[in-house]
């Protein structure tokens, strides 16, 4: 391997002591810690681990954190009644809903009726148009993570081709518009993308989030480029534990690259390190304090 491991692990646990210290001034200043509500509908193994995890990086941050774990039988009526009681409800700063919701619940109604002042997420529509046309946002926390690592490692990116591959609303897109909001010339790859290979070869910037097991293949990095793996796959073992991969087949492509995300350890750390901050900002603006500074 030539390329160097961009360590999200280290970068996550370095933003986080940073949240808990601007977390300890919000409490001294305001008289109350900045608040988190989850709200996880079902028993959806991985969604349950995002969960936890979540809620426990927001105890260790110093901050409220309220947990609502509901049975996947729960209505949409029932769901929209809980968003709107954490609405109103001044303790909490910032809403998370885990996706995916089970059949009968509409995501999209759900996500709408979140306050976008606490939609930490970034996925209400204000916040995805204030993104869009480049005013302050709550920004989807896994590409703002892909951002701090791609400009750690870059510093100016003014002029790079950057190539995201993937068009979702939580990761593909908010990923290109924050690369364009940092003057990257952007493009936007898809399952209808035609010589993907032949797009990537041009791109000094590399941003994978496509959930397909290794499908980037070191063959089509151009040589020096910075490589960003969203992609978490598990694939089956024979002890039946799993094992978890990136959509870039790392093992070539760190062999061409000048630095990749590892999977695990890269980009999944920087989205819950987001959220921490995402909150500490959703709670200054709430409560009429200007940014955390650093953040
Ligand atoms: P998604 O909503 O399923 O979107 C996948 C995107 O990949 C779609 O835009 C799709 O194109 C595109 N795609 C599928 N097959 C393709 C192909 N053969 N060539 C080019 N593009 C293709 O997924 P997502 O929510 O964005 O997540 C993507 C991956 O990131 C998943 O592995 C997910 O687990 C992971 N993820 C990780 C984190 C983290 O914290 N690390 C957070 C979120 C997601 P179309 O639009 O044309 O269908």
């Amino acid at each position: 391997m030539t390329a160097k491991l961009i360590d999200g692990k280290a970068t996550a646990a370095a933003i986080r002591n940073q949240v808990a210290a601007g977390v300890a001034a919000f409490d001294r200043q305001i008289g109350r810690p900045p608040g988190l509500a989850t709200v996880l509908v079902g028993e959806d193994p991985a969604s349950a681990v995002y969960v936890r995890s979540k809620n426990r990086a927001t105890a260790e941050a110093g901050m409220a954190s309220f947990a609502h774990n509901l049975p996947d039988t729960t209505s949409e009526a029932e769901l929209l009644d809980l968003v709107g009681q954490l609405n109103s409800d001044d303790r909490v700063d910032g809403i998370l809903v885990q996706l995916p919701l089970p059949g009968q619940v509409d995501s999209a109604r759900v996500i709408a009726t979140i306050d976008p002042a606490k939609d930490v997420d970034g996925f209400h529509a204000i916040n995805a148009g204030r993104l869009a046309t480049g005013l302050d946002s709550l920004v989807p926390c896994t590409p703002l993570g892909c951002l701090h690592l791609i400009k750690a490692e870059l510093g100016s990116i003014a002029g790079l081709e950057a190539v995201v591959i993937g068009r979702s609303n939580i990761v593909g897109k908010p990923m290109a518009l924050l690369l364009l909001g940092e003057s990257a010339t952007v493009t936007i790859a898809h399952s209808k993308t035609r010589d993907l290979p032949g797009l990537v070869r041009r791109a000094d910037i590399v941003v994978a989030a496509v959930g397909r097991p290794e499908m980037v293949r070191g063959e089509w990095i151009k040589p020096g480029a910075t490589v960003i793996d969203v992609g978490i796959n598990r694939l089956p073992t024979d002890d039946g534990k799993g094992r978890l991969v990136g959509d870039v087949a790392f093992a070539e492509a760190a062999e061409v690259a000048a630095a990749i995300t590892p999977v695990p350890g890269g980009v999944g750390p920087m989205t819950i390190a987001m959220l921490m901050r995402n909150t500490l900002l959703a709670a200054h603006r709430r409560a009429g304090l200007s940014d955390p500074e650093g953040l």
